[in-house]
């Protein structure tokens, strides 16, 4: 039977939805609402091929959320709100908890509270959405689906940290990883065109403002770069990615700083913007390189390096690779980084055709290429929606 569902991704300042008719998987609007908290905030949604946006004082998420509701009234893609029969929310940290998503009650709630000491930022942010649609749209079921779920078929070997157990049995220090839906949604398309041999062995690089490697055998995650928190793995856009750990304390010691000092250092001062002490864009880095700026080229060629290095561990993970995609901002859009990558993967049969690399085609390998090279534009809102089918017909 049709159904409305709309899937949710809130952050701290922001609140992004789309109304699917579910299971024919067909938007019916998407939208954003964007500086909540502030008296320039902007309402933007698109209906139809129109692109409607007014900026007006938006106190808080409630307000944002009644704002999408009357909009969906007024349009007349609801008659009444009791016709979006469920909400899906993006929530950043399920720990060891849920593996899954699920149906959201009182309990989850406090659970998702709890592991805000995982993911400070983005949970409690995710708890404000969900109880602001709790409040306004009582009779919709609402379901979670967490950014680490995909990431809860990794092994041991890969998870582990080689701190004291104690410590990590105690605290829940472990690699959880993030950008699930993303992989997972990457991954069901690759499946969709290829089928299961092509993509038993893949690798999916989202490469955005956040970045995360992942390495998929069989439909399932068994590595991926982002860790205990979405600050390991790769250099991101302010981010540091992966440093040895014993700067922290040095950085801490040496210039005086605090813990949470060192936090903001780490997640808003370092990654590309660090480098190039520029910009935390690709594009503004790749123009200033071409201006002969040393510090934007050495900025592209680590980004580039570390890229280069997890390709080739989580191809070492997967005993081969068949596939290849990439994802988010930089990889659906920047071929001159899709082509210094691949360009240095002949080792594995990968190699790339440049003309289909520069028309972002969906497969950009050469015809005798080995390996399958994919751009794949992400949809983590589908995966939400799609998730929240399965939790509420299960
Ligand atoms: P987020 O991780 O915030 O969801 P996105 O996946 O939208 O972000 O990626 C945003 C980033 O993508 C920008 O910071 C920019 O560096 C990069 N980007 C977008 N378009 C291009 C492009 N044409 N060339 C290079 N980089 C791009």
């Amino acid at each position: 039977m049709a159904e409305k569902i709309l899937a949710i991704n809130a952050g701290s300042s922001s609140l992004k939805f789309k109304l699917y008719l579910m299971p024919a998987e067909q938007v019916l609007v998407s939208g954003l609402v964007d500086r909540i908290g502030h008296d320039d905030a902007i309402f933007t949604y698109h209906l139809n091929g129109d692109k409607h946006e007014t900026v007006q004082a938006i106190a808080d998420h409630l307000q944002a959320v009644k704002l999408v509701i009357e909009a969906l009234l007024n349009s007349g893609l609801i008659q009444d709100k009791a016709e979006i029969v469920g909400v899906g929310h993006r929530v950043s940290h399920g720990g060891s908890t849920y593996t899954k998503s699920v149906e959201i009650n009182a309990d989850v709630m406090k659970q998702i509270d709890r592991l805000s000491v995982l993911s400070p930022l983005h949970n409690p942010v995710n708890l404000v959405g969900i109880k602001a649609f709790e409040t306004l749209l009582p009779d919709a079921r609402e379901v979670a689906v967490f950014d680490t779920s995909f990431h809860s078929t990794m092994p041991a070997s890969a998870y582990t940290y080689a701190l004291p157990h104690e410590l990590v049995e105690k605290y829940g220090i472990r690699r959880y990883g993030f950008h699930g839906q993303s992989h997972e949604y990457v991954y069901s398309e690759a499946l969709r065109r290829f089928g299961e041999t092509q993509t038993s062995q893949m690798i999916s690089c989202h490469l955005g403002n956040g970045a995360s490697v992942c390495a998929i055998k069989n439909g399932e995650s068994v590595n991926t770069s982002m860790g205990f928190t979405p600050l390991a793995g790769l250099v991101m856009g302010t981010r540091s990615g992966d440093i040895d750990p014993g700067i922290v304390p040095f950085i801490e010691k040496e210039e005086h700083l605090s813990a949470e000092d060192v936090r903001k250092l780490l997640n808003s001062d370092s990654g590309l913007q660090g480098i190039s002490g520029l910009s935390n864009d690709v594009r503004d880095i790749l123009e200033a390189e071409k201006q002969g700026n040393q510090r934007a080229k050495l900025a592209l060629a680590v980004y580039v390096h570390q890229i280069l290095e997890y390709i080739g561990a989580y191809t070492t993970d997967l005993g081969g690779l068949k596939t290849l995609v990439f994802t988010a901002g930089v990889g659906e859009h920047s071929a001159p980084i899709r082509e210094r990558i691949c360009s240095r993967l002949g080792y594995l049969g990968v190699k790339i055709d440049s003309e289909k690399n520069h028309r972002n085609d969906f497969e950009i390998q050469a015809d005798d290429s080995q390996v399958k090279v994919l751009v794949i534009p992400t949809d983590e809102e589908l995966v939400i929606s799609r998730e929240t089918v399965k939790v509420l017909d299960s």
